[in-house]
């Protein structure tokens, strides 16, 4: 890998080639199982033919790694002869399927170009033959045409049909159909050529048929080493793109040992940070370190509180992907970057159910989290985004509270746990091994910044109803979430339980419903003009009532 990212010219020249090796393990499974044509063993013999041209190339470099020399002399002991073989026997342009024909090159082999010039020449009989008939019944409107249910048959015209049926012509000319404009016929002479023709068609298909199977098994007699070709290609192309990537996109090169370290400088998650440059910004990279060590009980785990839309979960999910990608052998999306072999990666995001298997959310959400905390060992990663969110608060927060603790306690792995549950930070006064971390954010005239950067500490609020003001909720709802927030948090009914805050709740002011403005403005209008009497009033009144009206109605719209 370090080599293709250090040498452009050969990570180009080798991506190039390998864009002409097409799908080999595709073709062989389709000629295995008896549904591959012509074209796919052409595929054969091209994937040969970019192999040997891809193992020249490596040859020719000096100073080749272990494994892209393993990987050259794999593609080298690609079947020559097959390659060529094929070649010499497939034409250009290829049909689907065998049984179409026509996909053998001319003069590869003898007896099927005499077939194909037998056919090719009766039809020069044909013209002749209409040729011939046109002088003997001296009409130039004769023709010898053919369709697939009569075959070959003579036509002429509707009114010189009848002639035909006369002396002499009768005994040459045997009627087959009348049309409107036209009679057609056959003759003895047409129909044995037909016959000749058929029989040629048939000939040279059945020689292409029997040159397929050949083919067909000289391909299937070399599967092992085509099957070991055709992953020798899918590794050096990965490795190539791979390594594209990482030379393109300011990867480094991270060191993989066995210790318990975990420790990314300017992380980044390689999607989001592709998506929100093609919206001009520029990704925020962030630094996480879970290392640990046998003798401190294990790896360390982060608890990541923050706002919503602040970047927990990409967070999150950054790491494990540069864990994936460093074992993988990849170069990975960070400044650098130091990980101790991971034995599994777990993971638990988002919200989706299984209702179809009588499995709730929130029962989905506690089967994965049970399988993490079962089946994890002191060498996996394990990354939790929110756990305990399905259910009512103080469950959920006692669920998430005692998964923390046996994470550290019992499995002693390193861990990335996100939540919104701030009373979890408290945690980390106890446990050794747990580090509170938050998503920075910023107020600036009543609005929320997301800097997205992740710094030590606890958040202290999630500015949900903020964020759900982005997303599009009705002001009407916003307003009075905002209340029932600010009754909530006067009342400071954290430590209360559920029951309690319902009735908390209880005695908060009705929702009501606050007529627009210029529904307000209507209303006021109406009542003025209810008392209004135009035949009691001079004219003068009348105009005073009138400015009168649009008086209320400007001052109820300002209101
Ligand atoms: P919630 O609590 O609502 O699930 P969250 O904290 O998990 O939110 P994310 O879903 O990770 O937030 O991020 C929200 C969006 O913020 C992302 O879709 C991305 O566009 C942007 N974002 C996240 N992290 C970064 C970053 N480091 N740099 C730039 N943009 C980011």
């Amino acid at each position: 890998m370090a080599r293709l990212v250090d040498d452009t010219l050969l990570r180009a020249q080798l991506r190039a080639d390998l864009k002409a090796a097409p799908d080999l393990a595709r073709a062989l499974s389709r000629l295995a199982l008896e549904r591959g044509g012509p074209r796919d063993l052409a595929c054969a013999g091209r994937a040969i033919a970019a192999a040997l041209n891809l193992a020249e190339q490596l040859g020719r470099q000096p100073d080749l790694p272990e494994n892209l020399q393993e990987l050259t002399a794999t593609l080298a002991a690609a079947p020559r002869d097959l390659a060529t073989e094929l070649a010499a026997a497939l034409d250009d342009d290829l049909p689907l399927l065998s049984r179409d024909g026509g996909f053998v090159r001319p003069a590869y082999d003898g007896r099927l170009d005499e077939e194909r010039a037998l056919g090719s020449e009766t039809r020069a009989v044909v013209a002749a033959l209409q040729a011939r008939l046109m002088d003997e019944t001296d009409l130039r409107s004769l023709k010898i045409k053919h369709n697939g249910v009569l075959g070959f048959f003579v036509e002429v015209p509707a009114a010189h049909g009848a002639r035909l049926l006369e002396a002499p012509f009768r005994e040459t000319f045997i009627r087959r159909q009348t049309l409107a404009n036209c009679m057609r016929f056959t003759t003895t002479e047409l129909a044995e050529l037909e016959t000749r023709i058929a029989q040629a068609h048939g000939a040279a298909l059945d020689i292409e048929i029997a040159i397929f199977t050949r083919l067909r098994e000289a391909v299937l007699a070399q599967t092992l080493e085509l099957q070991a070709l055709a992953d020798a290609l899918a590794e050096l192309d990965v490795t190539a793109a791979l390594a594209e990537v990482s030379a393109t996109r300011a990867y480094c090169r991270p060191e993989v040992d066995d210790s318990l370290a975990f420790a990314i400088e300017g992380g980044r998650h390689p999607v989001v940070e592709l998506m929100v440059k093609t919206e001009g910004q520029s990704f925020v990279a962030n630094h996480a370190d879970l290392s640990g060590s046998d003798a401190e009980g294990g790896g360390s785990l982060w608890l990541v509180t923050g706002p919503n839309m602040g970047g927990k979960s990409t967070f999150l999910r950054q790491n494990a992907l540069i864990a994936i990608l460093a074992q993988m052998g990849c170069y990975v999306p960070a400044d650098s970057a130091h990980i101790g072999v991971v034995d599994r990666l777990f993971s638990r995001v988002g919200a989706s159910d299984d209702i179809a298997h009588g499995r709730s959310t929130f029962m989905v959400e506690m089967v994965e989290t049970a399988a993490i905390l079962n089946r994890a060992t002191r060498r996996s990663l394990v990354v939790l985004d929110e756990i305990g969110r399905g259910t009512a608060t103080f469950d959920g927060l006692s669920i998430a509270w005692a998964a923390v603790e046996a994470l550290h306690e019992t499995t002693g792995c390193r861990a990335l746990f996100a939540t919104h549950f701030h009373e979890l930070t408290s945690l980390a006064k106890t446990l050794s091994r747990v580090s509170n971390v938050t998503m920075k954010v910023r107020e600036w005239e009543g609005e929320v910044v997301f800097l997205h950067e992740v710094g030590p500490g606890a958040a202290d609020r999630s500015y949900g109803i903020q964020v759900a003001r982005l997303a599009g909720l009705p002001d009407p709802v916003i307003a009075r979430a905002k209340q029932v927030l600010d009754v909530l948090e006067q009342r400071s009914v954290g430590t209360a339980s559920s029951k309690d805050k319902a009735s908390v709740l209880d005695d908060l002011p009705l929702f009501a419903h606050r007529p627009a403005p210029a529904e307000k403005a209507k209303d006021v209008v109406h009542e003025a003009l209810d008392t209004i009497r135009p035949d009691e009033m001079t004219p003068r009144e009348a105009i005073e009532a009138l400015y009168h009206l649009k008086k209320i109605r400007d001052d109820a719209r300002r209101n």
